[in-house]
């Protein structure tokens, strides 16, 4: 076997890319991954915990690649063990927390209310 790439690693994200959306994984996939993983070190990062993943991508999910990131990033295994867990929670602490929902919901309800704009007044405002 071809010695892998160093310094380099590959990162796929699990929805709609290794699978589709909230499905298995298909044979002919893993196996390519498993292929893939021979010349490179691969990872894999979804955003759904890792019972989820292990679903989608097979209950040894966490040896099959050299990383897997789930629940966004916020649980990191390396090599089949747990290198990694934190919770936005903890990090953020309750007063981040609740300033970082407000800030994203307000976001979210400016892009609502830009996408219900007559385009004219959409218009009118960039470029003014
Ligand atoms: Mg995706």
């Amino acid at each position: 076997m071809a010695a892998r790439k160093a310094g380099l690693i590959a990162l796929f994200d699990v929805d709609g890319t290794l699978t589709a959306p909230r499905k298995e994984s298909t044979p002919q996939m893993l196996k390519f991954m498993q292929e893939l993983r021979k010349v490179v070190t691969v990872g894999v990062v979804g955003g759904s915990d890792l019972v989820k993943i292990s679903e989608q991508l097979g209950n040894t999910v966490t040896n099959d690649y050299d990383y897997v990131f789930s629940e966004n990033g916020l649980v990191a295994h390396k090599d089949g063990k747990l290198i990694g867990k934190q919770s936005l929670k903890s990090y953020l602490g309750d007063e981040k927390l609740k300033m970082t929902k407000k800030y994203l919901d307000g976001m979210q309800m400016i892009c609502r209310n830009l996408l219900t704009l007559p385009s004219i007044t959409l218009l009118t405002w960039i470029f003014q």
